[in-house]
């Protein structure tokens, strides 16, 4: 069991042009299951090398178990780490690719044959243990590189885009089994990913990072509601949150939006921001978080056309032509289709759940 800490770390690259990683701060908890997520390039894999020792540490210090360990040989550190590709001998079978890790550390054949049947039933992979990895699926070859990974019980897993070679439907499942196969080992498990559904749905906490900086670290749900920043506000949700910017009035006794023609209440945040009256702020709000109105609905409206429609099934999003608005539109009744379709000049009615986020320039 491992607890990794990041402590001012930095990386530059030789002939790098930006740094990939700049004063990293990141603490991983015993047991947690973190992911690192972000834009391409922004350093995830960067700081999973670092961990599994296969990234020298241009600057700070990379603590396992309170221990440093910018300079401990990879064989040292006894890290699993399951890569994209799966890295899967061809010319072994299920069973041998397995016991792999168990042989070359000298364990005993009676061992290993139990470990291998043990890993093979908690992975559904019994009926494969003779086939070679050619004949099989995307997903039993994933499995095939976790089961290289658990048999070992190593102190931490490091995975790096495990799933991204697979199908949308593989993927989910995937997904579901990792996390379950983590919380039964509750090994401490970093998973780089650039799939913030991944991320949302598989972290106990997340990472969110841009270009080489550490941005928010929190649950998923904190990440959600209260993000630290335009960037994870925008990066973190599908579709993308909706900002807005606009002026802070008097209004009602505490602070509205004057956003073109548009008088935004800014529910449970009015009273905290009316000290602020006549500052430019950036508003986010999530597509669920507006709704479609009747023609004529009072303040708090706006009037939009709907440029283009998706229709997600159980979900529409209306792409209205004003601000780049993007509402999501859970459940839509047949009136309000018939809405959209009969009259396309749409109101959009700004709920009272509107969240506030914080601008990059703005300290709220
Ligand atoms: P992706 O999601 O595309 O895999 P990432 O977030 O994992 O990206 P890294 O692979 O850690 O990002 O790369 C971070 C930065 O360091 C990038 O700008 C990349 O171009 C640069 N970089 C990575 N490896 C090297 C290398 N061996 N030599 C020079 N620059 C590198």
């Amino acid at each position: 069991m491992a607890q990794i800490s990041f402590e001012h770390v930095s990386k530059t690259y030789p002939g790098g042009k930006a740094a990939a990683l700049t004063d990293f701060n990141l603490t991983i908890k015993d047991g947690e299951f973190l992911v690192l997520v972000g834009p391409s390039g922004c350093g995830k894999t960067t700081a999973l090398r670092m961990i599994a020792g296969l990234e020298e540490i241009s600057g700070g210090t990379l603590k396992i178990n309170d221990r440093i360990a910018n300079d401990l040989a990879p064989r040292d550190r006894d890290i699993a780490m399951v890569f994209q590709s799966y890295a899967l001998y061809p010319h072994l079978t299920v069973a041998d690719n397995i016991a792999f890790g168990l042989r070359v550390r000298g364990a005993k054949p009676d061992v290993i044959e139990k470990k291998v049947r043990e890993t093979a039933e908690l992975l559904e992979l019994t009926e494969f243990l003779e086939r070679k990895p050619a004949r099989l699926s995307g997903g039993q070859r994933q499995r095939v590189a976790m089961g290289r990974a658990l048999v070992r019980a190593p102190n931490a897993f490091l995975m790096d885009e495990p799933l991204s070679n697979l199908d949308a439907r593989l993927r989910g499942q995937m997904r579901a089994e990792i996390a379950r196969l983590q919380r039964l080992s509750a090994i401490t498990t970093v998973y780089v990913t650039h799939d913030q559904v991944e991320a949302m749905t598989m972290g106990h906490r997340v990472a969110v990072m841009n270009r080489g900086t550490l941005q928010q670290l929190d649950t998923p749900r904190q990440l959600y509601d209260r993000p630290a920043n335009m960037f994870v506000a925008s990066f973190i949700g599908s579709p993308p949150i909706n900002f807005m910017e606009g002026t802070l009035v008097a209004h009602q006794g505490g602070a509205a939006l004057s956003c073109g023609p548009l008088l935004l209440p800014l529910g449970s945040h009015a009273q905290r921001l009316s000290a602020r009256e006549g500052s430019k702020i950036i508003v986010g709000i999530r597509p669920e978080h507006l709704k479609v109105a009747p023609s004529g609905a009072g303040p708090g409206t706006l009037s939009a056309r709907a440029a283009f429609v998706e229709d997600l099934g159980a979900t529409l999003l209306l792409h209205l032509d004003q601000h780049g608005i993007t509402i999501g539109h859970a459940n839509m009744v047949d009136d309000d289709r018939d809405l959209m379709s009969i009259a396309p000049k749409l109101k959009a009615l700004v709920d009272s759940a509107a969240r506030v986020v914080r601008d990059d320039n703005v300290h709220l």
